[in-house]
């Protein structure tokens, strides 16, 4: 239309100049002076001819010119776009970023080579599917509920996604999308720019873990509640993988559970006690040879042909196992790694996997040796109250309830009895049969005085032969003195130690708190000088003092 009207004006123009150019020849020609012919007529027709069809001709020239440097510039534009163009095709082809272009549905349009480098799907496979297709499932909602508000409202997003690689492989990506608009100022599509952040996410993920364990340690947290850090992190580092951490008893014969927080519950109860040998799965195989087990194909494994099936219902393809060894080279347990399809693993696995029994050792480890500190600590505390042959409470622990039951006994008042009890002729005994059938009379005489009394009553061994009964609450010297009675009949009974038949008696001296005395010593003593009147009275009786 342009053009059009270009024309026109151009002819406009032609035309004023022919009109001007005819009213000069006009002019001069109606001069009377000059010439007047037909000749003349003729001329100025044709000189008005020329000089129009001059006009126009250089209009034309002039409007060719015009146009066709007009044409030259809209093609070189034309051309600068499609170079650019290509050059910004050609970026993104060869950029080292995953580019994916999706539709207003967000089914995916375009993905470049990087996309297949990272998640192994062609164009092919992948133009015209939805790019859920990616997902684990281990990205959380929230990030895909951020994203799509973001998106609806027009706006860029940017955030991580867990996605899974063809090869069932999961990995971390920053996505950043924005929306494409177009003249009208709809959007059209959504290009996305991704990157694959695993290995930084890996190496943040380790490190977390790696510290928490540490922290756990130094803490002096629980075996448990470390060897299950130590999975875990395992666990969040690979999503895909189900570790467990099984422990070798005392008797470095069966694998207890440790830690296997992600294999089913009955899995685990089957696997926990189980015997450790050869051909035990790859645990107990591990456990067995000391030697780390990799089956990658449990169905076909001959190691597996006894827990098939278990393995099936928990749904196990693949388990590596590692032995863990403690500073000594001695095996503590297994680390092991499932996955639920077949698998073979990578070096970066095998490193993995060892690390992961080394953190373990320590643990247990440390554990194995504050459990013997304060096995040790205890044992410490016994010893300082109780006698190690007869396991009966000793002086120490006996001066102690003394004073406790005189203490209640004032409070309530009421009668406590203290019996001095020492075996008649013991030394003889172990003349003639030895320290240790000597040793083994004490015990048994123990446990006879234990079993004539009340719970509420000690008996404790406060020298050789020697023994005290502490009966916090008798109503009088009577019923004191019959109690001295059951126990003096009872040791009396023969004793078979090994296939010796013995005899024993012995001497009882009793005191009554308050009358007897109304401090320790005094209470004691009086027990004690009863119990010598009962031995030189010639022995096997009980004396009241
Ligand atoms: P008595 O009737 O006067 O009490 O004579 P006895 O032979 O029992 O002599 P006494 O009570 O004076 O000596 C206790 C003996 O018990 C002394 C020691 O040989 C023995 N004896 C002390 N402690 C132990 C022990 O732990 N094991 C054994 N087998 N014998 C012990
Ligand atoms: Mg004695």
């Amino acid at each position: 239309m342009k053009s059009i009207i270009r024309l026109l004006c151009l002819f406009s123009v032609s035309a004023l100049l022919i009109l001007f150019s005819e009213q000069a020849i006009a002019t001069t020609v109606a001069n009377p002076d000059q010439i007047s012919s037909n000749f003349y007529d003729w001329a100025y027709a044709l000189t008005e001819i020329i000089f129009g069809l001059l006009v126009i001709a250089i209009t034309l020239a002039g409007y060719i010119f015009y146009q066709n440097r007009k044409l030259k510039a809209a093609l070189s534009k034309s051309q600068q776009h499609e170079d650019r163009l290509r050059t910004l095709y050609t970026a993104i082809e060869q950029s080292p970023v995953s580019v994916v272009i999706g539709g207003v549905d967000a089914y995916i349009r375009y993905v470049n080579p990087q996309f297949t480098e990272v998640t192994g799907y062609s164009p092919t496979e992948v133009i015209g599917q939805n790019p859920r297709m990616l997902g684990s499932g281990l990205t959380s909602p929230a990030v895909y509920q951020a994203m799509w508000s973001a998106l609806s409202k027009g706006t860029s997003w940017s955030g991580e996604f867990i996605n899974r690689r063809k090869n069932g492989e999961i990995y971390w990506e920053q996505a950043y999308i924005s929306p494409v608009y177009n003249k009208a100022g709809r959007i059209t599509q959504y290009v996305a720019v991704k990157l694959d952040i695993t290995e930084r996410k890996r190496r943040e993920l380790h490190e977390h873990s790696h510290n928490q364990v540490l922290e756990l340690l130094s803490k002096g947290a629980p075996l448990k509640t470390i060897l299950l850090a130590i999975v875990r992190g395992v666990e969040a580092e690979y999503p895909n993988m189900m570790c467990s951490v099984l422990l070798l008893d005392k008797e470095e014969k069966h694998l207890l559970h440790g830690a296997a927080p992600s294999l089913p519950e009955f899995y685990n109860e089957a696997i926990n006690g189980a015997e450790i040998g050869l051909g035990v799965g790859s645990c107990g195989t591990a456990a067995f040879t000391g030697k780390r087990v990799i089956v990658a194909d449990i169905a076909t494994h001959p190691y597996w042909t006894a827990y098939a099936k278990l393995a099936e219902s928990a749904k196990l393809g693949a388990c590596w196992s590692e032995p863990i060894y403690g500073s000594k080279h001695k095996v503590l347990g297994t680390f092991a790694i499932y996955h639920h399809e077949q698998h073979v693993p990578k070096a970066e696995d095998i490193r993995l996997i060892e690390e992961s029994a080394n953190l373990a050792a320590i643990a247990i480890e440390r554990f194995q040796a504050t459990e013997a500190l304060r096995l040790s600590e205890e044992r410490h505390r016994w010893l300082a109250h109780y006698d190690v042959l007869t396991e009966l409470p000793n002086r120490v622990l006996f001066s102690d309830r003394l004073k406790q039951a005189m203490r209640l006994s004032n409070r309530y008042n009421k009668k406590l009895a203290l019996m001095f009890l020492d075996l008649d002729k013991f030394k003889p005994v172990n003349d003639s049969f030895g320290h240790d059938i000597g040793d083994l009379l004490l015990k048994e005489t123990a446990k006879r005085m234990q079993q004539c009394v009340r719970a509420s009553d000690t008996v404790c061994r406060i020298g050789g032969d020697e023994f005290v009964i502490l009966l916090p609450d008798v109503s009088d010297q009577q019923s004191a003195f019959q109690i001295a009675e059951k126990i003096r009949h009872a040791l009396n009974q023969p004793f078979l130690l090994a296939g010796l038949e013995l005899n024993i008696s012995c001497s009882i001296g009793i005191a009554l708190y308050p009358e007897h005395g109304t401090d320790e010593l005094t209470l004691t003593k009086n027990a004690d000088l009863a119990m010598y009147r009962a031995k030189e009275n010639g022995r096997n009786q009980a004396q009241v003092f």
